[in-house]
């Protein structure tokens, strides 16, 4: 018999309740449609399960994000743990990413594991946020082939369309057109997107598609457009649309010297609060970190300590961009300031210099982009001196490649 695990509506509204500093998760979560589903036996490893909306895909509700890491061992040990599904991108480390799970991959039945990989189409206008002539159906097909034949795999569970922009974007025809031939033949199981920035508005079009199965969406304590955001979420999972939080650790530091780290543990317990995010793919790195993330499920409910870390969290400012797009349209310069930011984010928050540096490279931005902007007019809900960051950081631009890979 399937029992409901502790973290039901009531408990999560209970344990959500931290003030008056945006961390209240609304009310209208109380009208989704979740369910959290445990047996007695995966109760004794510790695990909790829920299902990823209507589509049937029972998982735990700590996974793996991979882009961070490249040992295979760390991924070994997390399937080993019980974490099924590997959440991975065409683009991540060049294709390695990929390469190095389709080795290890070849060890496991297919029926072990599941597997997200995402696609983005070529050639986006970041000006209008929509594609070019480039991104061809075939196009993306032929990311899509090369993606599989790394993965060693006959298909894959998910498919995202990784980060389209603006909705427009999103119903992109040819990309649109791809992934339902990619549904139709098998190769992959389910298709969604992932959304980094503008979630609610994405999120809501994901449902008004009709054609996605699941949304991979950032969720976590910082964000400032938190009711919204959960309206959106709702609603997908009112529809039956299967919801997966990643960025949950909101760039792990708040300062970039790495002094002042976030309560990780505390965060990811924060997201899964909400019982309408099915599942989560916290992308750590050491075996610590995976001890750690997986722990949770021991003991999912948030301490007072907790409560009062994040609290205090959400009004520091941090290294964490909340991706309200609200600068985009203050700077002189059109600069894609959230990417900017985001960049600057895997710099010193995740020492991740590699993905820094392709994020930057593919703005395709000039040396210097606030040469000759006397003074910043953005005001920043975050705090950032915007302009200051991408100073320092597009100093990276100018690094060969080879010295950072
Ligand atoms: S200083 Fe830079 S970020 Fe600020 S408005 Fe000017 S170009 Fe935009
Ligand atoms: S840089 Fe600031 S204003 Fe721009 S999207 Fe991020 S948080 Fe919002």
């Amino acid at each position: 018999m399937k029992k409901q695990n502790k973290l039901n509506r009531r408990g999560f509204l209970k344990s959500s309740v931290i003030g008056a500093t945006g961390l209240v998760v609304g009310q209208n979560v109380l009208a989704g449609t979740i369910k959290t589903e445990t047996t007695e036996e995966e109760k004794n490893e510790k695990i909790i399960y829920r299902t990823l909306g209507k589509t049937g895909m029972k998982l735990p509700i700590v996974n793996m994000g991979v882009m961070r890491a490249d040992n295979p061992n760390l991924v070994k040990a997390a399937l080993e743990k019980g974490i099924k599904h590997l959440d991975t991108a065409h683009g991540y480390q060049e294709g390695r990413n990929e390469e190095m799970l389709g080795k290890l991959l070849q060890d496991y039945p297919r029926d072990s594991f599941t597997i997200a990989t995402k696609i983005h189409p070529p050639g986006l206008d970041r000006e209008t946020g929509m594609y070019s002539e480039e991104a061809t159906e075939e196009a993306f097909l032929e990311k899509f082939k090369i993606s599989l034949e790394r993965l060693r795999l006959e298909h894959v569970d998910i498919l995202f369309h990784h980060m389209p922009p603006t909705k427009e974007a999103l119903f992109h025809e040819p990309t649109m057109k791809a992934m339902k031939k990619l549904k139709k033949a098998g190769k992959a199981k389910l298709l969604g997107i992932s959304v980094h920035r503008n979630e609610p508005e994405l999120i809501e079009a994901a449902v008004e598609s009709g054609v996605l199965d699941v949304v991979l969406t950032a969720y976590n304590f910082k964000q400032d457009h938190m009711e919204k955001l959960n309206e959106a979420i709702n609603k997908a999972a009112k529809a039956g649309l299967g919801i997966i939080a990643m960025k949950t650790m909101a760039g792990g530091f708040y300062d970039k010297e790495r002094q002042h780290p976030v309560n990780t543990k505390a965060a990811l317990k924060w997201a899964l609060q909400n019982p309408n995010v099915h599942t989560s793919i916290p992308g750590f790195t050491s075996f610590d970190m995976l001890e750690e993330s997986f722990g949770i499920m021991e003991n999912p409910e948030l301490t007072d300590e907790e409560k009062k870390d994040l609290e205090a969290g959400a009004t520091t400012a941090s290294l964490y961009c909340n991706g309200c797009n609200k600068c985009l349209d203050l700077c002189r310069n059109h600069l894609p300031v959230p990417d900017l930011m985001r960049a600057y984010m895997y710099t010193y928050g995740y020492r991740n210099l590699e993905k820094a540096h392709d994020l930057l490279v593919s703005l395709d931005l000039p040396e210097d982009p606030c040469k000759n902007c006397r003074e910043c007019t953005i005001s920043c809900t975050s705090g950032f001196n915007v302009a200051e960051k991408i100073k320092d950081v597009s100093r990276l631009m100018g690094v060969p490649e080879d010295f950072i890979t």
